[in-house]
């Protein structure tokens, strides 16, 4: 029988009540492997309402006591480290190595939580007027929710729930139905590691769980990552219904070669970052913007983008996995022939990719365009496959023009051996993540991960000390301790210093 992926509410590892399921598939087979369950509402309301009885007590629980948490939580995971890569490519389709970043690249935000201590120290003054000090307390907000797609499911529900939980908060985390088991997993872990009941709560399902999450009062803030559509709908409602909103949405990053970088390096770079993990990555390189005379650089490119081979993620030789669904592969598949159509030159065609042994696997390989223009539809529309796009321009300025015009502004690179071609295009682009010979530039977590234009909406990014901001309130305190009665009668103006 197929397992019922269980949600975490009030501690407890549950069987959901639900009558819709959503089935998870292994990617590469469509084998259901597991069910996701929509959470009914009875389970949505249990599920906030631990939560909001949790954070009574959690919020008291001394910051380093909750910093050890995370300590513990840290190196469950690293020892899990395997097991977790495992789950997570067998769901995603991502391979073995691939999918070992992921959980690491989480792991790390975990250990910036475990730092929080000093990150939720506040200011202080002296002296602010005669005999008056000023100080501030960073705070918790209460429940806080996140709300992750199916690209990194390890990651991403790390990039939320343990800032936001170090700080003092309580979680709900809905996952994407896609890649439900994973998180289960790391909630598994946070429960052994210690973690106090109500603390964090896993809920499944789509639209109506995430929309009784909108709409709930007792809801402080949202995090969200996701395609701009689902985005911008959630930060409207959830900015309407008065809550902290951070909607982290699509991309479309592009990489400027200059006409001095190191040809090979380029190479190798643009193949790694745009069809790794068959493109499904928000900091894909998607765009390959060549300045100065580029056709032999692209003919090599081509040359190397073919030879690039998906499979299954126990194929140690498969270079990336299949896409997530087969609606999935059909969006990407009508986007290749959209491109032809609309006259783009497609040097190698990924449309018709197979692997042996594996006949209903998702697959799509890699796919190179030439010659697009800012019109079409590839250009256009964020493709989240193991697609890219060249275009060729005379000089930087051309280049800074096509990247600035781009609705979204996620992430950038530059590959050159000029430092000031370098330096005019982290100046001038606006875009909010800079790669300089560095194809994905992902910042560590002490930095934020700041998306820009349509790839963000919101003030304060994940992680860091933005993070740290977003989960919580400030403060701030101004007092008096005089040394003995002060009576100059009713003070009715405000006082000049
Ligand atoms: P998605 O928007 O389909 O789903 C994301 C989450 O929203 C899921 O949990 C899903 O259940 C929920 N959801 C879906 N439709 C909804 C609706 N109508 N109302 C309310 N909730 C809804 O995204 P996806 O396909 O899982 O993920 C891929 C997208 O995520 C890509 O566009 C990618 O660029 C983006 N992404 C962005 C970043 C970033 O940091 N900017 C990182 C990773 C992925």
């Amino acid at each position: 029988m197929t397992k019922t992926v269980k949600l975490f509410i009030d501690g407890e590892f549950v069987e959901s009540k639900a009558t819709q399921m959503i089935p998870v598939t292994n990617p590469a087979t469509q084998e259901v492997i597991a069910e996701t369950p929509c959470a009914t509402n009875e389970e949505m309301v249990a599920a906030v309402e631990s939560a909001k009885a949790a954070f009574k007590t959690w919020r008291e629980v001394p910051v380093p006591e909750r910093a050890r948490l995370m300590m513990r939580y840290q190196a469950l995971l690293k020892e899990h480290h395997d097991e977790l890569a495992t789950i997570l490519a067998e769901e995603s389709g991502k391979t073995f190595e691939d999918a070992k970043g992921d959980v690491w690249r989480g792991i790390e935000v975990v250990e910036q939580a475990a730092n929080v201590p000093s990150l939720m120290m506040g200011e202080s003054a002296e002296n602010v007027a005669r005999g008056i000090d000023t100080y501030s307390y960073i705070q918790p907000l209460g429940v806080c929710v996140g709300i992750t797609p199916f690209n990194f499911p390890a990651m991403i529900p790390l990039w939320m729930f343990p800032l936001a939980i170090a700080c003092g908060n309580t979680f709900i985390l809905k996952p994407s139905e896609q890649n439900p088991l994973t998180p289960t997993r790391l909630a598994e872990l946070f429960a052994a590691a210690g973690a106090p009941k109500g603390v964090l709560q896993v809920v499944h399902g789509g639209k109506e769980q995430v929309d009784h999450l909108l709409n709930d009062k007792d809801v402080k803030a949202i995090s969200f990552v996701g395609s701009v559509p689902v985005a911008q709908y959630i930060y409207r409602t959830g900015t309407d219904n008065l809550k902290r909103v951070q909607a982290f949405a699509g991309a479309k990053n592009h990489s400027v070669i200059m006409p001095d970088a190191n040809k090979q390096t380029v190479i190798n770079n643009l193949v790694g970052a745009s069809v790794g993990a068959a493109g499904q990555r928000c900091m894909a390189i998607s765009v390959a913007v060549f300045v100065g005379k580029s056709q032999e650089w692209i003919d090599d490119l081509a040359v190397e983008l073919a030879k690039v081979k998906p499979g299954v993620w126990t194929d140690k030789n498969a270079a990336y996995g299949p896409l997530v669904s087969p609606e999935a592969k059909q969006r990407v598949i009508d986007m290749i022939a959209k491109g032809k159509a609309e006259g783009a030159d497609c040097l190698v065609d990924g449309t018709n990719c197979t692997v042996e042994g594996y006949p209903n696997g998702n697959w799509v390989g890699p796919t190179l365009f030439n010659n697009v223009t800012k019109e079409m539809s590839i250009y256009q529309q964020e493709i989240f496959g193991p697609v890219l796009c060249a275009m060729s321009v005379d000089t930087l300025d051309e280049a800074l023009e096509i990247v600035n015009s781009n609705q979204y502004g996620n992430g950038t690179s530059i590959f050159t051996t000029n430092g000031a071609a370098a330096r005019k295009y982290q100046h001038e682009v606006e875009v909010g993540q800079v790669g300089i010979n560095i194809p994905i530039p992902v910042p560590l977590p002490f930095f934020s991960f700041t998306g820009w234009k349509n790839s963000f909406f919101g003030d304060l990014h994940a992680y860091g000390k933005q993070a740290i901001r977003f989960y919580s309130e400030t403060k701030t305190i101004t007092a008096r301790w005089p040394e003995s009665e002060i009576d100059n009668g009713p003070n009715m103006t405000i006082k000049l210093q």
